[in-house]
């Protein structure tokens, strides 16, 4: 799987430089796949990268990622790229960020939170990037136990 060239696509999004081993993590936050929509789908992993050793790439054709999307992704991937192509041409490309505050992008892990009490509330987190991410509530206070689940 070393070499492995995916095809170029001709109008979509490649998410690349993502953690080898993490694309099926971000197919599942990106709620992939998703009812009513036939766009093609390509996993690469453990793909040779010279930044990086190995790593991961997604092409999604036919769909865009909105930016909740993106940071979504950052939070599961802090290095990966996007790069955004339109009748064959890469029409922009970019390194995801970290933010640091997500709102509604994930649930606290704190049932007695009262995010978690039917409030008509988005949530809130602050974001750290250290070995790995964290994400603390900021109505609780609590750091949240698994990002990944959390994610919605
Ligand atoms: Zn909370």
């Amino acid at each position: 799987m070393k070499d492995l060239k995916l095809t170029p696509i001709k109008n979509g999004t490649v998410i690349d430089h993502i953690e080898a081993g993490m694309a099926m993590k971000v197919i599942k936050i990106l709620g992939i796949p998703e009812p009513d929509s036939h766009s093609i789908i390509s996993i690469a992993m453990y793909v040779h990268s010279e930044k990086m050793g190995y790593k991961d790439l997604i092409k999604i054709e036919d769909r865009e990622l909105k930016k909740k999307e993106v940071n979504k992704i950052s939070l599961i991937s802090p290095n990966a790229s996007i790069v955004i192509i339109e009748k064959e041409i890469v029409k922009n490309k970019y390194w995801v960020s970290l933010p640091k505050i997500i709102k509604g992008l994930a649930k606290c892990s704190n049932p007695n939170c009262i995010t978690n009490k039917g409030e008509p509330l988005e949530t809130e987190f602050s974001v750290t990037n250290g070995k790995d991410i964290k994400l603390r509530c900021l109505y609780c206070d609590r750091n949240v136990t698994d990002v990944l689940e959390s994610i919605v």
